[in-house]
């Protein structure tokens, strides 16, 4: 809400309720003295009332107007209007109102300063009394009752023009929760009826008569809606972890966990801190708008070390309410205007393998029941991210050769279908396939043993990788044969890149560290190596005659031609 209105509030409720206060004194003065305590104990009950609300469909319904109704029936306009006013001030701090929220006070104030005053003169004006009992006059009980609807007419229609006019909500007239509403109110009617009855009768007890079913009423209702909310909770929570444990990759289940308890609570900035080699390492974090930033840069946290650190080392989770509570001893990199933090271990196995840490710009947005479900959920996320660590590793073991880190065969025959799905739907124009095979391996090994000979199968793949970089894949075929696959390559550019990669091959050295040679230091050995290359569509139709035309490349026109040559396959 704009400040301008905020301001215009407080101007109107300032001019309005204490002048009003002081005409409703002047016109409607309160008739009944002596009688403070029994006034005190109204607004105990009423405070009770307003502070602990109905949680009906999970809306809270305050319904302090049943007092208020025996509070007017007994004791007139003046004092209703006062005990309503003080019933406002405990809903609000039991709403927990921030200082923005502020003007909510004079708001509500207003609106319930005008039901009061206009369904007070309604009263009166079709001739209400006070003191007398209704049961002995069914007029009487029939204005009362007139009132009381008044007074939640009223209170509706000021409620609806106010989010009309402040938030230009257009109420839903007869919504759900106008409904239960209503049908609460209608409810508690009685209630309010019965409590002056009975207040007129045998005096203050009455309200212990009377509040004490209800208050056990309200509690047994809280209960249980709270039991069902934890219920719904748990629910949201299986179908969360469900959903992680479909996912593989690690980024995945960190992105999707995210986005889902973004729908659980109020999350403006997530971090998620991996624990590795005794150091919190921030792996994740997300802001409101979905923006995700990595803290390479960061220094990671030691254990006790900032928010993180603690949590870890307590093994307990922090909640902090404004950012008074945490600015201190946070080392982790919060925006600014973050106010409150919640902040939980990741546990596997009664060990802490990580932290997970949300903020809001909310003061108070946390609560301690939302700890448990937050818990589950880690425990969650921890066995997901294990499970996605697992197979990314396994993924990467299953494609890559141990021994030089490129792309195995088997990852290589996959990329190649893929490539000729591609080709077939016309999505690629060309598929270039190059195959190298290094000159008189055999000697190199003899001479220098089986050791070097892999230090050059490992130095020749890094020569590759380099080269090819991001247009092609290098894979390493068989034993020191190697494959480069150029999609949208044609024949000429991978002749081309064929002879560099060749003459990258014979004009550096390689060096070798662990020979077998009597002295131990380095040696500097030249090899050679002979290419054939082969493109679709025009050499092969199918993966499988690409690459043996490319072998047959290799060896009639390269290995048989003397070799360190690069030859195109010719039909
Ligand atoms: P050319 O290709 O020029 O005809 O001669 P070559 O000596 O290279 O012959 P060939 O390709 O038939 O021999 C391959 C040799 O490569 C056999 C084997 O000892 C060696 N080799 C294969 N895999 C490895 C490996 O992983 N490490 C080492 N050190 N040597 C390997
Ligand atoms: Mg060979
Ligand atoms: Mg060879």
């Amino acid at each position: 809400m704009e400040p301008k209105a905020k301001k215009i509030i407080w101007i109107l409720w300032l001019s309005i309720v204490p002048i009003g206060f002081y005409l409703a004194y002047s016109f409607f003065p309160p008739f009944i003295s002596g009688v403070d305590f029994d006034l005190f104990a109204f607004f105990l009950l009423i405070s009770f009332v307003a502070s602990v609300p109905m949680v009906v469909n999970n809306t809270p319904i305050f319904l302090i107007q049943w007092v208020s109704l025996a509070v007017f029936l007994t004791f007139g306009l003046f004092y209703e209007m006062i005990l309503v006013q003080l019933g406002i001030i405990v809903l609000l701090i039991k709403l927990r109102v921030t200082k923005q929220q502020l003007y909510r006070f004079p708001l509500n104030s207003l609106m319930f300063f005008v039901c009061s005053v206009l369904s007070g003169m309604i009263y009166y004006a079709l001739g209400g009394v006070h003191g007398l009992t209704l049961v002995e006059n069914p007029k009487l009980l029939l204005i009362a009752i007139i009132y009381a609807v008044v007074n939640y007419a009223l209170n509706q229609l000021i409620l609806s023009g106010i989010r009309y006019a402040l938030f230009k909500q257009k109420q839903q007239y007869f919504g759900k929760d106008f409904i239960w509403e209503t049908i609460t109110s209608i409810l508690t009617l009685p209630i309010g009826l019965v409590l002056y009855t009975l207040y007129i009768e045998v005096g203050v007890v009455a309200l212990l008569f009377v509040g004490v079913p209800f208050a056990s009423l309200s509690i047994i209702l809280n209960l249980y809606y709270s039991t069902e909310k934890v219920n719904s909770y748990l629910q949201k929570a299986a179908e969360i972890g469900h959903e992680l444990a479909e996912r593989l990759d690690v980024d995945g289940v960190l992105k999707l966990f995210l986005q889902k308890l973004k729908t659980l609570l109020p999350v403006d900035e997530a971090y998620v801190l991996d624990k590795e080699n005794g150091q919190l390492h921030i792996i994740r974090m997300e802001s409101n708008h979905g923006e995700f930033r990595t803290f390479e840069t960061m220094k990671p946290l030691k254990k006790e070390e900032g928010i993180g650190g603690k949590v870890w080392a307590d093994k307990n989770a922090l909640i902090f309410s404004s950012s008074k509570e945490w600015k201190p001893i946070s080392k982790e990199p919060l925006s600014s205007d973050m106010e409150s933090v919640l902040c939980v271990p990741i546990v596997k196995s009664n060990e802490v393998v990580g932290v997970l840490l949300l903020a809001s710009s909310e003061k108070r947005a946390y609560e301690k029941s939302q700890l448990m479900i937050l818990e589950i959920l880690c425990s969650y996320l921890a066995v997901a991210v294990e499970n996605a660590r697992h197979y990314e590793k396994t993924k990467e073991i299953s494609e890559r050769c141990a021994l030089t880190n490129l792309y195995n065969y088997r990852y290589l025959d996959n990329e190649l279908q893929a490539e000729y799905k591609k080709l077939m739907a016309a999505e690629r124009k060309k598929i270039s396939l190059i195959l190298l095979d290094i000159d008189h391996f055999k000697s190199v090994n003899d001479t220098y043993g089986h050791q070097s000979g892999n230090e050059i199968l490992r130095e020749l793949a890094t020569r590759l990788e380099n080269l090819v970089g991001k247009k092609g894949t290098v894979a390493r075929y068989g034993g020191e044969e190697f494959t480069i696959l150029l999609p949208d390559v044609d024949k000429q550019e991978a002749f081309k890149l064929a002879e560099i990669v060749r003459l990258t091959i014979a004009n550096w050295p390689f060096t070798l560290e662990q020979h077998i040679s009597e002295n131990n230091k380095k040696l500097l050995v030249n090899i050679t190596a002979s290419i054939g290359v082969a493109t679709s569509p025009d050499d092969a139709d199918d993966p499988q005659s690409l690459i043996r035309h490319a072998d047959r490349a290799l060896y009639v026109g390269a290995k048989r031609a003397g070799r360190n040559r690069v030859a195109q396959y010719v039909k």
